[in-house]
């Protein structure tokens, strides 16, 4: 067999769906073709490595049959109000959110507050100066 029968065959080859006769034929020439030896090994290369980067993981998997599941199981409780569109609970987490941050609001307007009197920024009524240390 010559090159471009040769190259014809290397994919039937690589898969190893070729007959005894040929695939003898074709490794025959592999050993003694530089040039085909060559093509078959970049061809191997690009199916090998065609072949393995679409295929997920079994974790992705694993993480695409719980959001498949997840997704049926909200689907099958639809009739159910959603959370924001309760009004009581909904309610609760404004209060929740507004209580929050008046704390912080309250805690940063005394701390300024403090700072004030004492004339220096918050910075450094939490961090004292050496000086005071040796006094
Ligand atoms: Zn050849």
């Amino acid at each position: 067999m010559d090159c471009p029968l040769i190259r014809g065959e290397l994919v039937a080859y690589h898969f190893g769906s070729v007959d005894e006769a040929t695939r003898d034929a074709v490794e025959a020439h592999l050993l003694g073709c530089p040039g085909c030896l060559r093509a078959f090994l970049a061809l191997k290369r690009e199916i090998e490595t065609a072949g393995a980067s679409p295929r997920p993981s079994p974790a992705a998997r694993e993480r695409l049959r719980q959001a498949v599941a997840r997704d049926l199981a909200s689907r099958a409780s639809a009739a159910r109000p959603l959370w924001w569109r309760r009004p009581l609970a909904f309610g609760f987490v404004t209060a929740a959110a507004a209580a929050a941050m008046l704390l912080v609001l309250s805690v940063r307007g005394q701390m300024n507050l403090m700072a004030e009197i004492a004339g220096t920024t918050p910075a450094e009524v939490r961090a004292p100066a050496p000086a005071d240390e040796v006094n």
